[in-house]
Formats: structure tokens, sequence, C-alpha cells
């Protein structure tokens, strides 16, 4: 382990940093974690801080990071260990895995480097490491695959101390049986390697389906007067729900802005209102995991206290932001209004 890198969360036995740090680690670089895990545990030290805490407070601290159902999470799962378990983190794999947001890997990683219980933790380095190793061709993807790693990982674990295990094949599936480009060269398991003994590197891990790329068309109304403007809270079950945004017009297909104008959502929201529109912004891709959002924004000017009432609408002013959660696309356009508008 003399290879492993040093990272905030590894000096600690601490079940409640652990499960910080694997969660923001589940969708997020570890270069980029390692600011938001100090920021985060400064401001909720204990489990009990979190679990008091109110979730825009979470959200606002978790903005950039994306996948903000991870945070919701964690939020929900600390007030349940505080309730249910007197604030102290469970420690056994089967209680660990009933918390919210914790599935095997994760309740494998934090039984096994918090408690050092023997449970083989499976996260994408592994499955990389141990499908070309053996050259197993289950789709890592399906239940049964899935199932097969899990066995395969824990034979493999065998008598070894689980936590320096665990560490030791997601390391070395993180900087050296890379994606792309593996250091076979250098490998010391490369003579027991199957994929690099049959030139199959590029043909593992195997996964049985891709999931298509959705294409969404965004008109984001920034509705302002002075240095006020209007937002809203995403109540829907989808992207970003309960960060805020500008009122939105969500399209299936690109449409020019006179065909905006005439839509009936348009109408509805301004019926005979005066106003002026400012400007309408280049499209912004804004790329998720699994979605592309096409985006323009249409600066208004306008009376907003006339909109105040409308859809659970707020008026904030540019000096309120740091206290509001936004997604990365709607804090990117605010930081480029500020800019220009100081
Ligand atoms: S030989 Fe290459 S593909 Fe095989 S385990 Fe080592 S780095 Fe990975």
């Amino acid at each position: 382990m003399q290879n492993k890198r040093d990272l905030p969360w590894r000096e600690t036995k601490d079940p409640y940093q652990i499960w910080i740090s694997e969660i923001m680690l589940q969708q997020t670089r570890v270069a980029s974690a390692i600011d938001y895990f100090n920021r985060f545990l400064k401001q909720f030290p204990t489990i009990s801080d979190l679990a008091q805490a109110e979730e825009q407070e979470v959200l606002k601290l978790w903005q950039g990071l994306g996948y903000y159902s991870r945070a919701r999470n964690l939020h929900a799962a600390a007030k349940i260990i505080q309730l249910e378990y007197h604030g102290i983190f469970p420690d056994s794999y089967k209680e660990i895995l009933k918390l919210k947001g914790i599935g095997t890997y994760t309740a494998a990683a934090i039984a096994s480097f918090a408690f050092n219980l023997p449970h083989a933790a499976v996260d994408g380095n592994v499955y990389r490491v141990l499908s070309r190793l053996y050259g197993i061709n289950k789709a890592i993807d399906s239940t049964e695959g899935k199932k097969y790693f899990q066995t395969i990982a824990s034979e493999t674990m065998g008598n070894a101390i689980p936590e320096i295990y665990n560490q030791a094949i997601i390391e070395f599936g993180a900087l050296q049986c890379i994606p792309r480009s593996p250091k076979c060269d250098i490998c010391p398991l490369l003579a027991n390697c199957f994929a690099h003994n049959n030139a199959q590197v590029d043909q593992f891990p195997v996964k049985s389906k891709q999931i298509k790329t959705k294409n969404r068309y965004f008109y984001y109304l920034f509705l302002s007067c002075k240095s006020r403007f209007l937002i809203e809270k995403r109540k829907k079950k989808d992207i970003w729900e309960n960060l805020f945004q500008y009122p939105l017009i969500e399209y299936d297909k690109p449409i020019s802005t006179n065909e905006l104008l005439r839509t009936s959502e348009w109408k509805e929201l301004f019926g005979n209102m005066e106003l002026v529109i400012h400007s309408v912004s280049e499209n912004v891709i804004h790329k998720l995991s699994h979605q592309n959002l096409h985006t323009k924004f249409i600066h208004i000017e306008m009376d907003i206290d006339k909109m105040k009432n409308k859809y659970g609408y707020a008026i904030i002013n540019h000096s309120e932001i740091s206290e509001y959660p936004f997604p990365k696309l709607i804090e990117d356009h605010l930081n480029k209004m500020t800019k220009n508008n100081p």
C-alpha cells in the first residue's frame, strides 16, 4: 500500500466521514471532491449537525457537485441515524445497507474501512480489474453479472485484511488498470492477466446496454428589474429537485424566439403585460450523464412584482444569491450577469 494516494478520508476510521466521502466519490473525481469534503465537514462536523440542518443549506453546500439526490439522501439518512440509532453510525453491513442512498458498494466500503468487516467493495475500478484479470465477460450492469463479480471479489479477498484489500484493488483500478491505456508494461499481474495476454484489454468490462442520451430544450426566463429577479424551486421528480432556477419553458424540440412568444406557456405567463426582451443568449449545451440540455436564457426587463404571486415564484436580489442552491447551469449564468452588472 506504499503507492496509495494521501486523501483526507483515508486518515480516519470515523464511519460518518467515510460515508460522506464515499457518497461524494460516487459520481465525482477525487480532485474535485476534496474541497467539497473539507467544506462539508467544517459545516457539519457530526451526524447530528447534518441531521439538524435545513435541506436548503445541505444542497447549497453541494452546489456544483451534481447528482443532488445524493445530498438529499445523505440528509435523510442522517436524520434516521439520529432518530433510530441515537446518532451513532450503525456498525453492521446489513444495517448500513438499509440507509437511504447506500447501495452494496458503499455499504461494503464503510463496513470495511470503518469497522474492518469482511465485505468486498465492488465499484467501477474493481469491475474493470477483475474482468480484465480473469477475462470475465458477464455484463457488469446485469443482475447476474453484479452477483457474479461480488462472489469473485469476495473469493479474491479471501482472508486478507478487508480494509487493505478493498483499498488496494480500488487504487489499482484507479491508478494502474485505468479505463484507457492501462499501464500493462509495468503491471505486476501481467503474466496472469487474461485480457492482456489475449490482446483484449479494450473489450473489458462488458456492458449490456447503452443508455440513450435524451435531448431537452430549456428556455429560461431571466425576469429582472434592476438588481432583483425571479426564481422558483424545482419540485417535480426530475433533475435538480428542490434546487432553484429561473421560470422555465421546456420544449421537446428547438424553437425560435418568435415561436416561443406564441406558445401557450408564454401567453399564460405574461398575458398582456408590458415587457422588454433585453437579450436572448446563444444556445448553451449543458451535458448531464444521459441528458443534453439545450438552453437559452431570455433576459426580460419588466415590473416583476406583478409576477410575484404566480406559480410560487420568489423575488430575490443579487446580494441574496448565496442563500439559494442553484444548478451549475444557472450559477454560471448568474455569475455572468453579476460580472456584467456589478
Ligand atoms: S496487465 Fe494491464 S489490463 Fe491486466 S491487470 Fe495489469 S494493467 Fe490491467
